[in-house]
């Protein structure tokens, strides 16, 4: 490659990876693309695609498959959990910081009871975001979008999936 195309390709990979750690909201490959794209008029969605997957694999970013058509990628590399729409997509950080939440303790109890040397957990919660809600679109079987009502959860398919560990 000449040296102003390797200049150009770098300059390219600072700014996607600039506006992905920027977002908080998760962005999709398409969201981040017109992000950048204000920046850099230029800029192909191939590019973009490629660049995300490069930042992906050398832990830069992080890539989230929440079983969505499309890919989110997260700038925020530091423990944090999250929160799924199960309709529209979108992913929340939950304001819960990893070192002091029950689940620390059950990873502790977890190495204990099975000898493992337990270094980490994958804790995806999946729901209803309040603006899906308001539109009217409850859990998956379940008419209302009413989390409090036990007798619906245990007729619910969504409660097995839920509890997924990914
Ligand atoms: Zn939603
Ligand atoms: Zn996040």
């Amino acid at each position: 490659m000449q040296p102003d195309v390797i200049q150009r390709s770098t300059r390219q990979r600072q700014v996607i990876l600039e506006e992905v750690k920027r977002s908080r909201t998760h962005p999709t490959a398409d969201e981040i693309y017109e992000q950048v794209r204000s920046r850099l008029p230029r800029v192909s969605l191939g590019t973009v695609y490629r660049n995300l997957d490069v930042l992906a694999a050398n832990g830069d970013i992080l890539k989230l498959a929440p079983g969505r058509p499309q890919m989110r990628f997260d700038g925020n590399l530091t423990a944090h959990y999250h929160m799924t729409c199960i309709h529209c997509g979108r992913i929340e950080d939950l304001p819960l910081t990893a070192s002091d939440n029950p689940i620390d303790i059950l990873e502790n109890m977890t190495s204990h009871l099975t000898k493992y040397g337990v270094f980490g957990h994958k804790l995806e919660f999946v729901g209803v975001c309040a603006e899906c809600a308001a539109k009217g679109l409850g859990f998956p079987g379940v008419d209302a979008f009413d989390p409090g009502v036990d007798a619906k959860k245990e007729d619910n398919p969504f409660d097995q999936k839920g509890k997924r560990r990914g």
